[in-house]
């Protein structure tokens, strides 16, 4: 639980950069949408795992494939919202799109957790976790946050370049590679 929050981490790193090949918010959603089961578990005091079916590769799978389908009837709706925020690039996406961003946001949280608590089942209806890992803890944490770190770095480019409608697609691309060397230039730096 305490976790979720690292999670917009690879959500905002991940879903922004690929947002023209998957809808960037159902990944964002998808990403967090997992750790309404802990949260639910606390509010109201259930007699339940913290990470139950909700964090198996299986449920997190039909929850994926649901929000994709959900988002993508929201679409609609939402895409005047989503295009103020940047969120969302001009090319209209296609269901594909969204179903691939809800099902990849919810496994990856999945994947995520696996190492890190004794008691999630990610493969489920398996009950043993070959991925549990606690000596990842830390490592997880870190690429979460350095995910979050590329992800807020793009939305900044984006932001200034793209609001002033100044930036082409070749542009785009040379920016995502500048931000991704800047990146891996701070981290190793770090090493
Ligand atoms: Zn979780």
């Amino acid at each position: 639980m305490p976790f979720t929050p690292f999670h917009f981490g690879p959500a905002l790193g991940l879903g922004l950069p690929f947002r023209k090949y998957f809808h960037a918010p159902t990944f964002i959603v998808a990403n967090v949408i997992v750790d309404v089961e802990p949260f639910l578990v606390l509010l109201l005091g259930l007699r339940y795992p913290l990470h139950g079916y909700l964090h198996t590769f299986l449920s997190a799978f039909l929850v994926g494939l649901a929000l994709g389908y959900v988002m993508f009837l929201l679409e609609r709706v939402l895409h005047p919202l989503y295009k103020v925020f940047l969120l969302e690039a001009d090319n209209g996406l296609s269901l594909n799109s969204f179903v691939v961003a809800g099902v990849f946001g919810t496994c990856l949280h999945v994947l995520l957790d696996s190492p890190l608590y004794a008691d999630i089942r990610p493969f489920y209806p398996i009950t043993a976790n070959p991925l549990l890992n606690p000596a990842l803890t830390l490592g997880v944490y870190s690429l979460c946050v350095w995910m979050g770190v590329l992800g807020i770095i793009y939305y900044v480019g984006l932001l200034t370049f793209l609001g002033y409608g100044k930036l082409r697609r070749k542009r785009d691309a040379r920016a995502l590679l500048f931000l991704l060397l800047t990146f891996f230039a701070l981290y190793t730096d770090r090493l």
